[in-house]
């Protein structure tokens, strides 16, 4: 059943409460401009409600969106004692954007520079991932993974890959010769070598987001959804975040101590909000299709959900909604897959569903790509308390709580 929460209108006449997601804490009173006055019967509500409630001693975070990355930030503030924690999703759910839309691979961290963001957090991130799935029976499987090669050219990439993973020290790989590959996966073809990463895995992300949200509501943390935030502010005691109800229309002004924008595909809006323009981004989109399976002759392994999956390809669209997958992206991939699984029935394989990754240029997202792109996780200088998560695309899931864990370093080192 959900609660009210109270949050107060930026014309007074229009003062409202706000739908949460919980009947046992409502006191976001905390939160509320100083420059205006609360609902008093939702004030009443919010006293009687929450036992900690302190006027004036609360330090609030608002986290925008409700992504895996954001819900993991927000259940780690959430852990402080006389903080308050919101997370502000403009969707009347959580993880219905890019967190629902991947390919659920807990990465092992293979393929990304040394030093980078994307290589520290993710090896951080998958073994945190590892250890709350089992404690917490989040469905996931350590199913290794093979990198194949057919010609030579391929195979001194993989041996890249591989000598790369035995200096990181925690990304496993070993070689897997002919007799053992025929043993383990007749259906694979590798004419050139294998290398197996022993780490990478699947987990189910919507059992993660649902494990996430319900920790961070469990540390009191409240999820304010079809919350559209619109408009920052620097203000003396914080950030003044103005919201839009996307249930009514109204608007909503809120101050906050702390400011996280996780907001993916809007992550570079929120920026350029409170950023001043010679520090804007520009938010640029890559387009992954997936191909499904539906014959069973084939020795593959499943997914969590059990379906034979194929992809995600590469695709730089201006949209970020254009999310319908297109025949001509399937007749691209069909030879490539048939290049290493000579078995496949062809005639099964059929366009499945999108996902677009967020990205901060048309550089690569690994080590062997030009231009390689990090992650971007940083309290902005001059603006104390705002912290960014920017271009938070492949392996932000695996890297998720570990993403969790930096923010929270960020802000209470
Ligand atoms: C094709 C593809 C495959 C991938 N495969 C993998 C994989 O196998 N393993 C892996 O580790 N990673 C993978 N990733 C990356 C992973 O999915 C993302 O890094 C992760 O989901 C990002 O989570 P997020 O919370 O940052 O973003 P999102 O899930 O996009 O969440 C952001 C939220 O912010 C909300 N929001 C935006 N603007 C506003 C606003 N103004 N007000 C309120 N709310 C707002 C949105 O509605 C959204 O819910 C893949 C990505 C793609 C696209």
């Amino acid at each position: 059943m959900s609660s009210r929460a109270v949050l107060t209108s930026k014309a007074p006449q229009l003062r409202r409460c706000f739908s949460s997601t919980r009947g046992a804490n409502a006191d976001f009173t905390h939160a509320v401009s100083a420059r205006r006055l609360p609902c008093p019967r939702c004030v009443a509500r919010a006293v009687v409600q929450s036992p900690r409630i302190k006027t004036g001693s609360i330090d609030s975070t608002q986290v925008i969106g409700a992504g895996v990355v954001g819900l993991a930030v927000a259940r780690q503030l959430a852990v402080h004692e006389g903080t308050s924690t919101i997370l502000l999703e403009r969707h009347d759910a959580p993880g219905t954007e890019t967190s629902s839309r991947n390919s659920e691979v807990i990465h092992a961290g293979l393929y990304y520079p040394a030093t980078s963001l994307k290589t520290s957090l993710c090896i951080r991130g998958r073994n945190m991932l590892y250890e709350t799935c089992a404690k917490y029976g989040i469905p996931h499987r350590n199913t290794k993974k093979w990198i194949v090669a057919q010609t030579a050219a391929q195979w001194e990439a993989c041996l890249r890959v591989h000598k790369h993973a035995q200096a990181l020290g925690d990304a496993p790989t070993r070689l897997v010769g002919q007799d053992e590959a025929r043993r383990r996966e007749p259906d694979v073809k590798a004419d050139a070598g294998i290398v197996e990463s022993e780490t990478t895995g699947i987990v189910d992300s919507h059992s993660l987001m649902t494990y996430l949200q319900g920790e961070f509501e469990d540390r009191d943390g409240d999820c304010a959804f079809k919350t559209r935030v619109t408009d920052i502010q620097r203000v003396p005691d914080g950030y003044q975040i103005t919201a839009v109800s996307d249930e009514d229309g109204s608007e909503t002004s809120i101050t906050a101590e702390t400011l996280i924008n996780s907001a993916g595909h809007g992550a570079c809006a929120i920026n350029n909000l409170l950023l001043p323009p010679d520090r804007h981004r520009v938010p640029h989109y890559a387009k992954g299709t997936y191909f499904s399976y539906a014959a069973a002759a084939l020795h593959l392994r499943p997914d969590m959900g059990g379906r034979i999956r194929f992809g995600p390809d590469i695709e730089w669209v201006d949209d970020p909604s254009d999310l319908q997958p297109s025949p001509a992206r399937l007749e691209k991939a069909l030879p490539e897959i048939k290049a290493y699984l000579p078995g496949v029935d062809l005639s099964a394989i059929a366009l499945d569903y999108c996902g677009i990754r967020p990205k901060l240029g048309r550089g690569g997202a690994v080590n062997q790509g030009t231009g390689f792109q990090d992650f971007v996780i940083q309290e902005e200088e001059g603006f104390p308390g705002f912290v960014n998560l920017l271009g938070i695309e492949s392996p932000g899931l695996t890297s998720s709580l570990a993403i969790g864990e930096m923010v929270d370093g960020i802000l209470y080192r």
